[in-house]
């Protein structure tokens, strides 16, 4: 990172300037930008108390149809989105929810078979699927790696059986050790576990039995995070009583401590990796700014729009294709898809791949660019979770933006020990770890200030 003139630099975070883009631009080169995809499988059994996730009890009346339907949905948003690809290879799939364990397992057969048709998978390809324990009934394990899935996530939440009742979870402490156990018997070799902390009245102690269990179980993966109170739960309207500010801090120093003495490796915020696992490669393109498509009710997913012609090694058929069906042209966008799991299902069934863009437009419920201010907040706001950072270099390959839109900034941050004085990697000291959302503040349009910050949290 060249270096500027850092004596007029401020004290105070509070005074300084919000990003000032500029117009200073860099060849973007997609081939170079890793993709994913994220399928979402939108039904839980209940709705737990505490959630926003867009997740929506089973209807009473549901049959295998609607299982069925659904997956032709998925299937056919994604043969709308392969033309994103560009070429490129799929490195890591996320099926998250919900409760993706509810799916049956013929549709995840149906499923994947229809993915690999349309997408190239990398041959190392990652798969994640969420599990509840409370579904374990639905399909033994080793089904879910016959079908490509090499990763489990098993939202745990706690081992105790009160602290499980008041987070109106389906599942008791017998059923998430004898997931854990299963799964790994199944043969999965990285066996993530959802855990929380600072749950209603929980002391330290408890906490730190849940990490020791979860280890003891097997988990090669844990992501340990504090529950926080969302608007839009029942939590919301009526406040459990939690561990104060001061309880709080004493678990999360002391829960901290126990992972790190068991070997556990702290990569991100709330994400733990085992020695004998690495990072989940799916979060990390996330929070490396990478490119992710997405189907699924109200699946959100970040894509790259080359300027060059990296689309299928030039094939001016593809690329006008792509341009005809989502009217796009070269930058960043985000998009997003109907939240209700009938409305996505049913306009999928009715669009075809030749449909014109206001027919898919419900389908696609938010197309927009990235401009050049969200590009800077958003990077920061995913690369800076990540306790080692990244490379400066990441910054231009992936905004397309050059360093000088956010050199004011850095600057100020190094000089007040918040980031690593580094030429070549943006990361955030363990000062800065603390005071993420300090830093996060210095680059942030004020009117993303609030969701990016909420966003921040996790
Ligand atoms: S199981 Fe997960 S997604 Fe479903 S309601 Fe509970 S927290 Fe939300």
């Amino acid at each position: 990172m060249p270096k500027v003139n850092t004596d007029s630099m401020p004290n105070d975070l509070n005074t300084l300037s919000l990003t000032e883009p500029t117009t200073d631009t860099i060849e973007v080169n997609v081939t170079d930008i890793p993709l994913s995809l994220y399928i979402h499988i939108p039904w839980c059994v209940k709705k737990c108390p505490y959630c926003d996730f867009n997740s929506h009890e089973l209807p009473m009346d549901s049959e295998l149809s609607m299982y069925e339907e659904y997956v032709d949905a998925l299937l056919l948003d994604a043969a709308m989105q392969q033309p994103l690809t560009q070429g490129r290879k799929i490195g890591s799939i996320f099926i998250g929810g919900g409760t993706p364990s509810l799916l049956p397992i013929a549709q995840y057969q149906r499923l994947f078979t229809g993915l690999r048709s349309c997408f190239e998978f990398a041959e190392d390809i990652e798969v994640t699927m969420e599990a509840n324990p409370g579904t374990l009934e639905y399909a033994p394990f080793s089904q879910y790696l016959e079908v490509g899935i090499n990763r489990l996530s098993i939202g745990v939440q706690s081992f105790a059986a009160d602290k499980l009742k008041v987070l109106g979870r389906i599942h008791d402490p017998v059923q998430a050790l004898s997931a854990i156990r299963a799964a790994k018997a199944a043969g999965f070799v990285r066996v993530n576990v959802d855990l929380m902390h600072g749950l209603p009245q929980q002391t330290m102690n408890e906490a730190l039995e849940d990490i020791q269990m979860a280890h003891d179980a097997g988990a090669t993966h844990i992501s340990w995070y504090q529950l926080t109170i969302e608007p839009n739960t029942v939590f919301y309207r009526s406040q459990p009583i939690l561990p104060d500010e001061d309880n709080l801090a004493d678990i999360e120093q002391a829960g901290q401590s126990l992972l790190q003495q068991l070997g556990y490796n702290n990569y991100e915020v709330s994400a733990w990796a085992g020695e004998s696992d690495k990072p989940c490669r799916h979060n990390i393109n996330y929070w490396q700014f990478g490119d992710y498509l997405a189907i699924g009710a109200g699946a959100h997913g970040k894509v790259t729009i080359s300027r060059n012609d990296s689309i299928d090694n030039g094939s001016l058929e593809l690329r006008n294709k792509m341009e005809d069906d989502l009217l796009v042209t070269p930058g960043i966008y985000r998009f997003s898809k109907s939240r209700l799991p009938k409305d996505y299902v049913v306009v999928s069934s009715d669009a075809t791949k030749e449909s014109d863009i206001n027919q898919i437009t419900p389908k696609m419920v938010g197309w927009q660019a990235i401009d050049q201010e969200e590009l800077v907040s958003e990077f920061m706001l995913n690369a800076l979770r990540l306790h080692g950072g990244v490379a400066w270099s990441m910054f231009e390959k992936r905004t397309g933006l050059a360093l000088n839109s956010v050199i004011k900034q850095v600057n100020s941050l190094v000089a007040q020990g918040l980031l690593v004085d580094s030429d070549t990697q943006l990361q955030p000291t363990v000062l800065g770890q603390r005071y993420l959302n300090q830093i996060l503040r210095a680059f942030f349009i004020k009117r993303h200030l609030d969701d990016c910050l909420i966003a921040a949290r996790y």
